[in-house]
């Protein structure tokens, strides 16, 4: 049984935490930085503590103090959300040996899908396919030189612990191979505290598929069909859908079913995502979040499922409530990533809202933190709210978008929901046919 959570973070995925925890009768806490005293998911939740000033080294990824925490309150589980500790295996590791349910995976495959080298080994052993590179690390130019003979050029150098777009460089040529493979790894050392780094070809233009799964304790694996991301800049989401334009309900059934016996093998518990690329009618495994994602909400929609409460039920020992057969994809789903940013230089914009109206209406649904009158701290992440909506088919869901995006309105800051009212004026988009670099090429189109 689990009666009181403790949420580890902030903005809008705090108050999505908050809400399944009240429909299922559980008390919640939140903690916060002093910068967030005024926070939506402070206001709302049964009680709060502060846990420090409002660098996130500080408040929401200092461990000491969120246990401390957890401690005053008798939270009995915590719920890390994602970003912050919730792909931090020792958080993990420390919070049950305080004798408190983690909402997520065990600490091991944390762990081990945290490291994208063995990520990579383990899945492609449970038979998952993955993008050809190097056998497991590269340790200098002339291992590099040697996986290229292989591979062939273009080669993508990754951080083995990378995230977040970070730690990756591209080589075109042999040329570019040295340098590309120093400059990822001391990324990768600087921004990870480990410089190892391994070898990928290139993708010209894949998409981003990713598929969901769920996992309980009692070996019942589910798969809840794919969401795709190719929309994205420098590396990051900025709009989802699901199902994927790009896939038929066959070949949704046989990556998910590959997928599904792969996580049943390796023993995984609570909620993941399997990402890869696809290209050309192939899937190429590219990293394992073990992690509620951002864009969760369009998983939700066209599945009915509320994945937070899941992973609760989960955490707590229960059986899912629902065989693969029992699912049924309904529709078509979009989720716009509203940020605190310039709708055209992406330059962060905190600030004060000046006015806030949600827009409403039939199958339209705001994740967000906001208020008016609230004032967006400058240091966490732009992402301040996302619009996720529903239609019975990708056209009727496009036409709510831009329906919602016409009555929502955010004053006081810059958002990027022009971009999305400009996207929906592109016929590309429109009929789907997009890869992961179509939307920086239509951004600099716009120049
Ligand atoms: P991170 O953990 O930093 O997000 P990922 O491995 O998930 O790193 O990759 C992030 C993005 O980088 C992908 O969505 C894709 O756009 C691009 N990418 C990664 N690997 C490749 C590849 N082999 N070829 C082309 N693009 C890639």
């Amino acid at each position: 049984m689990i009666s009181k959570v403790l949420i580890a973070n902030r903005g809008e995925i705090a108050l999505r935490i908050h809400r399944a925890c009240k429909e299922m009768g559980i008390a919640t806490v939140a903690v916060h930085s002093e910068a967030d005293r005024d926070a939506m998911h402070v206001r709302l939740a049964d009680e709060s503590v502060c846990i420090g000033p409002a660098s996130a080294t500080d408040s929401y990824l200092s461990i000491p103090a969120i246990i401390a925490a957890c401690e005053i309150t008798h939270a009995d589980a915590v719920h890390p959300g994602y970003g912050f500790l919730s792909e931090n295996a020792r958080f993990a590791d420390i919070v049950e040996a305080h004798g408190m349910v983690f909402i997520g995976p065990t600490a091991e495959h944390i762990k081990l899908m945290g490291d994208k080298i063995a990520a990579k080994e383990a899945v492609s052993a449970a038979g998952i396919p993955v993008v050809p590179g190097s056998p497991g690390g590269v340790e200098n130019y002339a291992e590099a030189k040697e996986v290229a003979k292989d591979v062939g050029f273009p080669l993508l150098v990754k951080a083995s612990a990378g995230g977040g777009g970070r730690g990756m460089r591209l080589a075109r040529t042999a040329d570019d191979l040295e340098e590309s493979l120093n400059a990822a790894s001391q990324e990768a050392l600087a921004a990870f505290g480990d410089g190892t780094v391994y070898l990928e070809r290139y993708l010209e233009r894949p998409r981003h598929i990713e598929v969901q799964v769920i996992a309980d304790t009692h070996g019942n694996v589910v798969h809840l069909g794919e969401r795709d991301c190719s929309l994205q800049r420098r590396n990051q989401k900025i709009l989802e859908e699901a199902p994927s334009p790009a896939l038929n309900a066959a070949q949704r059934d046989e990556i998910g079913e590959i997928v599904r016996k792969a996580i049943a093998s390796i023993g995984y518990r609570g909620v993941g995502t399997i990402e890869f690329l696809y290209e050309n009618g192939e899937f190429f495994f590219i990293e394992m979040n073990t992690r509620l994602q951002v864009e969760h909400p369009v998983t939700e929609m066209i599945t009915g499922i509320d994945l937070v409460r899941e992973q609760i039920r989960i955490a707590a020992g229960e059986e899912l409530g629902f065989t693969q057969e029992e699912i049924v994809f309904s529709g078509h789903s979009l989720e716009c990533r509203i940020n605190a940013e310039h709708p055209r230089t992406f330059t962060p914009s905190p600030g004060t809202i000046k006015e806030f109206h949600a827009p409403g209406g039939m199958n339209v649904r705001l994740d967000s933190a906001l208020y008016a009158g609230y004032t967006i701290p400058p240091h966490y992440d732009s992402l301040i709210g996302k619009l996720i909506v529903h239609g019975k088919t990708r056209e009727g869901a496009l036409l709510r978008l831009r329906r919602a995006l016409g009555e929502i309105v955010i004053t006081g800051i810059d958002t990027t929901i022009p971009l999305f009212i400009d996207l929906l004026d592109n016929q590309d988009f429109l009929n789907g046919d997009y890869d992961i670099h179509w939307l920086e090429r239509w951004l600099e189109e716009q120049d």
